[in-house]
């Protein structure tokens, strides 16, 4: 299993990166990437401080730890710097941090993102068509979370996806251990998404060509 969303106590998780990557490596994931939530004020902390575990990570646990982040909250003209910034850091998977209907991150977040061309949208909510077709255009990858409150959207975003092309992601966007993910989960969040598990495959296919890519 591959997922690309997850948090530490770098920011707002609960585990140390070490713990996380263990317990996901338990759970049988193959690929996890640690994607704390960062603005400028710690984006430089965040990536050196998990930059300097992961490589002991992925050797001594046997599992592809990527480093990346979240850009959550910043002002949508700024996401573009933002981004840059993140990769020129050593983010190997930048997502941003998008309107979910259940936070009031500022609107125009989404369009920022998309236009920044970060490699993941999280949880874009009640997103656009025009901006579901901007994405296509961008190969921003439009995410399907499996978090409480986000998923929401799930079901607006997979049919807009569906309907124009647009790749999706499926996502943990884990803050505690049981967040990871596991084969009920999965399907509980394909149900309500109105997605296949063949849907989910594509999914991982999805998130493993954005890895070979990054
Ligand atoms: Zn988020
Ligand atoms: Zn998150």
């Amino acid at each position: 299993m591959i997922d690309l969303h997850t948090h530490t106590f770098f920011s707002d998780g609960d585990l140390l990166p070490s713990e996380l990557v263990c317990r996901a490596k338990n759970a049988g994931y193959k690929t996890i990437a640690l994607t704390d939530h960062c603005d400028f004020s710690n984006m430089d902390f965040v990536m050196r401080q998990v930059t300097r575990i992961t490589a002991g990570l992925c050797r001594y646990y046997k599992i592809n730890v990527i480093v990346g982040c979240e850009i959550t909250y910043i002002p949508p003209p700024l996401i573009s710097k933002a981004v840059q910034r993140a990769r020129k850091l050593g983010a190997k998977i930048v997502v941003v941090h998008g309107e979910s209907p259940v936070e009031p991150v500022p609107k125009g977040t989404n369009r920022a993102a998309i236009l920044s061309k970060c490699d993941i949208l999280a949880h874009p909510g009640y997103i656009s068509e025009k901006e579901v077709r901007l994405a296509k255009k961008n190969n921003v990858l439009l995410e399907i979370t499996t978090r409480n409150g986000h998923r929401i959207g799930n079901r607006h975003v997979a049919k807009l996806a569906k309907k124009i092309g647009a790749k999706l992601v499926m996502d943990t966007d884990t803050h505690l251990a049981e967040d990871l993910l596991n084969e009920k989960k999965i399907k509980n969040v394909l149900k309500e998404a109105k997605l296949t598990y063949s849907d989910f495959k594509q999914m991982q296919i999805n998130a493993n060509q954005l890895i070979l890519n990054s």
